[in-house]
């Protein structure tokens, strides 16, 4: 009798899929259209808005911290060799429980949600890119996870700004292990060498202006490697678009322990 029953069963919860209605990303509350956060959530996320670092995208505290350059202290000392990066939300508790879910599980309405923000603070980057290519995953990782989380932004950007995806232009050399808790120069020691144009791609990547896709952007090092591997098989332009930026430390202690990433938030 049970076996006869399972069909119906599952037919009947595809129903009751149609007739529920939809539910936020994050939390599970009903909201209004599948995709959407509720008005909750949606004010525990502190999106990145004006003034910012020119180049890479940091939030300012006001207009004087911004000073007239508008370009961070960070990318002052260090130049980075992308042109620009644009982060849509600050990386806080908020930003953590849209993000890490991707990471460890299949959760696609996330990407959606993601990449919506994405899109719209990243419009002027994707407006002159031609080609997505996204950070990617040791294949080590990837044979664990199954998917690579930067890849499937790509593919939701790419479909968006209806702009081309090259989702292996990039591969790792080799493992460098979670950096989540490593200074920025410790990071860029780990990553060098360790991110390369894959031989096959870079006729692909040569003369095109490539927007680099990742879900976070902590001290920057592991955009730099992509970057570097990028303009050496011939990119025109490398800028970064992610879902989520650390904040520069600031010097008070408690905002530096909010705003330090979990170990395996980055470059892993
Ligand atoms: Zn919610
Ligand atoms: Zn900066």
């Amino acid at each position: 009798m049970l076996p006869r029953m399972m069909p119906l069963k599952a037919a009947f919860r595809g129903v009751l899929d149609l007739l529920l209605p939809p539910l936020c990303a994050c939390c599970g509350q009903s909201v209004a259209a599948p995709g959407q956060l509720c008005a909750a959530c949606y004010q525990q996320i502190t999106f990145i808005a004006e003034p910012r670092c020119r180049r890479c995208g940091v939030p300012f505290a006001t207009v004087a911290e911004a000073g007239p350059t508008r370009i961070c202290q960070v990318c002052t000392a260090r130049p980075p060799l992308w042109h620009q990066a644009r982060a849509a939300l600050l990386y806080d508790a908020a930003a953590k429980s849209l993000i890490l879910p991707l990471k460890h599980d299949d959760r696609g309405e996330l990407v959606g949600v993601l990449g919506l923000h994405m899109h719209r603070a990243g419009a002027a980057l994707l407006a002159r890119a031609e080609l997505l290519v996204p950070v990617p995953l040791h294949r080590r990782r990837l044979l664990q996870r199954r998917f690579n989380q930067a890849a499937l932004l790509a593919h939701e950007l790419g479909r968006r700004a209806r702009l081309p995806v090259l989702a292996d232009g990039l591969q790792r050399t080799h493992a460098t292990g979670s950096l989540g808790f490593s200074s920025a120069a410790e990071r860029a020691h780990a990553l060098q060498g360790a991110i390369a144009a894959r031989p096959a791609r870079r006729p692909g990547l040569a003369g095109r202006r490539i927007l680099l896709i990742d879900d976070v952007l902590t001290s920057g090092a592991t955009a730099n490697a992509c970057a570097r591997a990028l303009l050496d098989a011939g990119a025109s332009n490398v800028d970064v678009l992610v879902a989520s930026r650390v904040p520069h430390p600031r010097r008070s202690g408690e905002e530096r322990s909010a705003a330090e990433p979990d170990a395996d938030d980055e470059d892993d």
